[in-house]
């Protein structure tokens, strides 16, 4: 990646852009829902101001942040055309903003985003502690996890006590994936997550949750969730799955799904994350369709 596309695909360009947005459009807001260990921002973008809501998440995991990218260009898109009067797959700009509110929350790890994007400084306290972390290792493209090595997407409150167990067993410590912490949301970045979907919880109608490995739908297979799975996998063509094996502890559609929350985690993508940040065009194709109809659906 050149140092222009790292710039372009940063947390802090990502704020950047979601801070014009609620600048430029009355009715786009933002909310600052908290910070990261190293001080940035976990900052939602909140569109319209109906009772229903839907929360879309992107950036859990560090060399995830193409999800991050991909939900400020819906957000981008969606305020031209509330803005412009105009539809798109059948939603009317204005029944959407008197009906719902959309809130977007496009990197919930930006810490972590920051490593996989630039890497650790050897000699610095920080870069040593990192590189520690990362088993010695200054190849930091995979790393999926917080600034101090928790995996966010574990970190949540759902079986949590189990997975410590299976931790030790398959000798998972802090570093760039898969270690829990040391208690649910333990972590500023969690916290801020639960708090605002706590908050939230009762008008809730669907939380996505946005990844990058398997072009797969996973959730908790239930009546109430059953029929947006469908719906969900006929806009993608992606398969529908329930998380097995270590995925299926301590995530956020696990911990959603136990508040009675219809939640879904959505892997885009095919092969090693990161995703090629080439394919960025390709997959917001994929992705316009579910963007906009899940609007109308949920
Ligand atoms: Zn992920």
């Amino acid at each position: 990646m050149t140092q222009r596309e790292k710039a372009f695909f940063s947390p802090t360009a990502v704020q950047d852009r979601l801070d014009a947005l609620a600048e430029k459009f009355s009715f786009a807001k933002s909310l600052s829902l908290g910070k990261s260990l190293w001080g940035h921002t976990i900052q939602a973008l909140s569109i319209g101001c109906g009772r229903k809501k839907l929360l879309f998440l992107g950036g859990h995991h560090g060399s995830e942040y193409l999800t991050s990218t991909l939900l400020c260009d819906f957000a981008e898109e969606l305020c031209h055309v509330i803005d412009a009067g105009e539809s798109r797959f059948g939603l009317s700009a204005r029944s959407f903003l008197e009906r719902r509110t959309l809130l977007l929350l496009p990197v919930v790890n930006p810490d972590g985003e920051e490593i996989a994007l630039f890497g650790a400084k050897s000699g610095t306290p920080m870069g040593d502690k990192l590189i520690a972390l990362n088993g010695g290792s200054r190849d930091f493209t995979h790393w999926q996890a917080n600034a101090r090595g928790v995996d966010i997407n574990h970190n949540y409150d759902y079986k949590f006590a189990a997975y410590k167990l299976l931790e030790k067993e398959n000798n998972i410590t802090a570093g760039p994936t898969r270690f829990a912490g040391e208690f649910p949301e333990s972590e500023p970045e969690t916290l801020a997550v639960c708090r605002l979907v706590s908050e939230i919880a009762e008008d809730l109608s669907v939380l996505l949750t946005f990844h990058t490995q398997g072009e797969v739908i996973y959730y908790h297979n239930r009546p109430r969730t059953r029929g947006g799975a469908y719906f969900l996998s006929r806009v993608t063509g992606y398969r529908l799955a329930e998380a097995e094996g270590l995925a299926s502890y301590g995530g956020l559609t696990d911990w959603a799904d136990s508040l009675s929350i219809p939640a879904y985690t959505i892997e885009i993508g095919r092969g090693e994350n990161p995703l090629p940040v080439v394919d960025r065009g390709f997959y917001y194709a994929t992705l316009r369709e579910l963007f906009f109809t899940s609007l109308l659906y949920f």
